[in-house]
């Protein structure tokens, strides 16, 4: 099976990606976490990529194409995959469609206005790469699931939050309706807690 999961930033793609990948054996491919791995290399690639993400801003369709286009080719994704973060913009759905079309695409629908308070409570650990929010594990900076460090991703401050969701709605959002028209895209209310989301999405995966 195929997925993509689309939606706002902050609304929890990550998080269900990840529970997606554990029950249904697929490999989780998050575009952000290639990108911040590049970063992490500290090459000169890595540096701009930072200053783009940093900028709250969208990284060129060319290389993500190509990172992502690289990463399905990899033996672990023939039968199938989960795309967290790609497509981003109707070039980059063109170009999936060409050399891996999705079976299904999850929109996972928050009102914009919640998503600040989840963005800017999120803390991310640096060993096994899920997400958690103060609400619910307070303020330790120890991962609940690995005990490793926590951290707070440099994108998640309220300016680059605010680009963030400027280029959500004009480049992003419209995939809604490209994949309307596809007939591929099941909607989730994804304004519920891990497992109600998690819920709507088994009964769409079956
Ligand atoms: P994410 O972890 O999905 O929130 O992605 C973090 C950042 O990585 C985004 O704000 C973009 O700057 C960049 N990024 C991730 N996926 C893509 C993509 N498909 N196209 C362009 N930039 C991306």
């Amino acid at each position: 099976m195929k997925i993509v999961l689309l939606g706002a930033p902050g609304c929890g793609k990550g998080t269900q990606a990840s529970h997606i990948a554990d029950r249904y054996n697929l490999p989780h491919i998050s575009t952000g976490d290639i990108f911040r791995e590049i970063i992490g290399s500290g090459t000169e690639l890595g540096l701009e990529i930072k200053r783009i993400i940093d900028g709250g801003n969208l990284c060129p369709d060319h290389l993500t194409v190509e990172i992502v286009k690289q990463r399905l080719a990899k033996p672990d994704c023939r039968k199938g995959y989960i795309l967290d973060g790609f497509p981003r913009n109707i070039n980059q759905a063109i170009a999936l469609e060409e050399f891996s079309s999705p079976d299904v695409v999850l929109n996972l629908h928050i009102e914009l206005d919640k998503i600040e308070k989840r963005i800017t409570g999120r803390r991310n650990c640096t060993k096994c790469g899920n997400s958690f929010h103060i609400d619910f594990i307070g303020n330790t900076m120890r991962c609940p699931r690995c005990g490793n460090q926590l951290m707070i991703r440099d994108d998640d401050n309220p300016a680059s939050v605010k680009e963030r969701l400027r280029v959500y709605a004009s480049q992003t959002a419209p995939l809604i309706e490209y994949y309307e028209k596809l007939n591929k895209i099941s909607t989730i209310d994804a304004d519920k807690t891990i497992a109600g989301v998690f819920e709507q999405i088994v009964k769409v995966l079956g």
